[in-house]
């Protein structure tokens, strides 16, 4: 994989950083107990793994594709990283993304674009663009990503690969930088369902550093894999979200949205019609909560404590040198999400805004329990186009926001979602994915009718 990346990185350019030696080093240990007749510490012992660059890396630097956090080492691991280390992962290194995880096409990253290894005029995807061109690009056989929004299951899904979010609270946040914390959820990118969920069992679990990390055992995951390899879905009900399909979806993606409803159906499962009206109104308050809790923080990138400082001259006052340095450090859309937050949250507009935001959380939540007392998953397209091209949709943020139309939902209510592979378009030969999702700590319903289906 070393080898791989330094073949196509140049161009690809998944990654911001490559630890070889790490990784080698990290390889050899899990080799050396093999020889000794240990038995593996876990089942993905030694197989290499690229790390979203928004989990802090002790000894690694930890960027989150922003200026502000350029050159920053920090001093310890997040929780995801730990376990990574103690299940012998290599760590091959840290992935481009969007700045602290804000876009749809990893063109926000202050250190340039990924490109999708399908198409390399074409964006990969985002926020995690890294992590799932890794994969595609067979430089990482694992990643890891982060889904506030549709970052693990957008770019998955343009990219050809399996991503998972998981229930919100399932894998521990401790040491993933913040963008959105009510939101906020890591999850494996893989090139099979298996794969994907035999990282998930290795990163997920209760962390008592994390306050909202469910106090729950992680659910059977590779055993649901297992089982639905067999391709066998008789007696599973599936719920086609009315909603999630028709005006503004590419033919393409449609047509193999219903190829893949007609498959589901032949492996024996049960399809419905399911409506869920207030899936509509899901972008609209997303982008009010995001950057509300956004705003908030970032307010840690004061320059005071660590990350970028500029104006650190004896001349300017520490709120001129914080100013200067936050101008200098983030890039238009983390101002504009920080902006467009603060306003949200500001007094006499916080129940117009954020409470009104909130609100259609909760019916968007009911909707999905409505939907779940008929079906055992529900079924769309993950994203409404295949890959766009690299700077098609950069000056026009609303179109950028689109692409997280079908995704946003499942981040909403806190459920978990899978994006798989469903072929090519027949619009442009460029990957679609399928969305899956399930109720929350029910993960394992992804992964039987995800393994049943690819
Ligand atoms: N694209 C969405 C956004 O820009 C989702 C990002 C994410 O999931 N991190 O906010």
């Amino acid at each position: 994989h070393l080898d791989r990346i330094a073949e196509v990185d140049s161009d690809i350019h998944a990654f911001l950083h490559v630890d070889a030696d790490g990784a080698v080093a990290s390889a050899r240990a899990v080799d050396e107990a093999l020889a000794k007749g240990e038995s593996p510490v876990s089942a993905i012992a030694g197989v290499p793994l690229a790390l979203k660059d928004v989990f802090t890396t002790r000894g690694m630097p930890t960027t989150c594709g922003s200026r502000t956090l350029e050159n920053w080492v920090p001093p310890y691991d997040a929780t995801v990283t730990r376990k990574l280390r103690e299940a012998g992962v290599p760590i091959l290194g840290k992935t481009n993304m969007d700045e602290f995880a804000m876009g749809s096409s990893t063109e926000n990253s202050a250190f340039g674009p990924t490109r999708n290894p399908w198409d390399r005029e074409r964006v990969p995807g985002g926020s995690g663009g890294g992590s799932s061109a890794s994969i595609a690009a067979y430089e990482a056989p694992l990643a890891i990503g982060t889904d506030t929004g549709g970052s693990i299951r957008q770019p998955a899904s343009v990219t050809g690969t399996v991503g998972v979010k998981p229930t919100y609270g399932g894998v521990s946040r401790y040491g993933l930088v913040a963008f959105s914390s009510s939101l906020d959820q890591a999850g494996p990118c893989a090139r099979s369902v298996l794969d994907a969920a035999l990282l998930h069992e290795v990163i997920g679990g209760h962390d008592p550093l994390d306050s909202t990390s469910i106090d729950a055992p992680v659910p059977p995951v590779v055993q649901a894999a297992r089982e639905g390899a067999n391709g066998d879905l008789t007696g599973v009900k599936v719920g086609v979200v009315r909603e999630l399909s028709g005006e503004g979806y590419q033919p393409g993606v449609l047509a193999s949205f219903d190829a893949a409803v007609a498959q589901l159906r032949e492996l024996g499962a049960e399809i419905v019609e399911v409506s869920c009206p207030h899936f509509t109104y899901g972008l609209s308050a997303y982008y009010l909560i995001a950057p509300s809790e956004c705003s908030s923080n970032l307010a840690r990138f004061d320059a005071m404590r660590y990350g970028l400082r500029v104006s650190d001259d004896g001349e300017h006052s520490a709120e001129e040198v914080m100013a200067a340095s936050r101008e200098a450090g983030f890039g238009p859309e983390v101002k504009r999400r920080i902006m467009l937050g603060t306003y949200a949250l500001s007094s006499g507009y916080y129940d117009a805004y954020y409470g009104s935001a909130q609100k259609v959380r909760t019916l968007i939540a009911r909707d999905f329990t409505a939907a779940y007392e008929q079906v055992d998953v529900l079924v769309s397209p993950t994203t409404p186009t295949t890959a766009f091209r690299l700077g098609e949709r950069v000056d026009d943020p609303l179109a950028m926001y689109l692409a997280d139309l079908c995704t946003i939902p499942a981040n909403l209510a806190g459920n978990a979602a899978m994006s798989v592979p469903s072929g090519l378009s027949a619009d442009d030969g460029l990957p679609v994915g399928l969305q899956i999702m399930a109720p929350a700590l029910a993960d394992e319903r992804l992964y039987r009718v995800g393994a049943a289906y690819e």
